[in-house]
């Protein structure tokens, strides 16, 4: 598998928020997204036993398996490897291909441009940023949890504005939580 890093830190965003976990990143990815901050190009080859092997060296069992896009290498075989170790496996994904068996917990964020697939995950995560944003993609998906994150755009100014406007947006629909780059924030990574 294509492996751009594998590193420990505490979950920025979401449900888990705040919990250490072991970051598998995979190279690659189906869509082009403006904002997107991965390296596409840089990656290590590993096997499925490399890749345990690593994360065992962490005291964390949460695993955050993330890209890139996952989906385009995950493999049944690495979530029950990773299962056998003792790992908590959760999956953060655009929702454009289906998911491997077995994941403890699916994390879809669909992005513009690519079709949803998934019709049931445990969370849906959409960016938002500001009035017109479109959420139509996160209607089609069941999930236990619908969060909204302010797009971060880079610019200190315009990210206050986008805040405050999320913030106003969940008021006004109660089915939505909040989610917040707590890394950025705590300039952790
Ligand atoms: S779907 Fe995610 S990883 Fe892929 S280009 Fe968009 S932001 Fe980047």
């Amino acid at each position: 598998m294509r492996i751009n890093e594998i590193f420990y830190s505490l979950q920025g965003e979401g449900r888990f928020t705040g919990v250490p976990a072991v970051f598998v990143r995979l190279a690659g990815c189906n869509l082009r997204c403006p904002f997107c901050d991965t390296d596409f190009t840089s990656f290590t080859e590993m096997s499925e036993e490399d890749i345990v092997r690593e994360v065992n060296g962490y005291p964390a069992r949460h695993v955050v398996l993330t890209g890139g896009e996952p989906t385009l290498q995950l493999t049944d075989t690495l979530v029950a490897r990773l299962h056998e170790a003792g790992c908590f496996v959760q999956m953060e994904t655009n929702g454009t291909h289906p998911v491997p068996s077995g994941i403890d917990w699916v994390t879809c964020s669909p992005k513009a441009g690519g079709r949803v697939v998934l019709k049931r995950v445990h969370e849906v995560k959409m960016l938002y940023q500001g009035e017109g944003t479109d959420l139509t993609d996160a209607e089609g998906i069941e999930a236990e949890e619908y969060r909204l994150q302010p797009l971060d755009t880079g610019d200190p100014v315009r990210n206050e504005e986008i805040t405050k406007a999320t913030i106003q947006y969940i008021l006004e629909h109660p089915q939505w939580k909040l989610s917040l780059q707590t890394h950025k924030i705590l300039n952790v990574r």
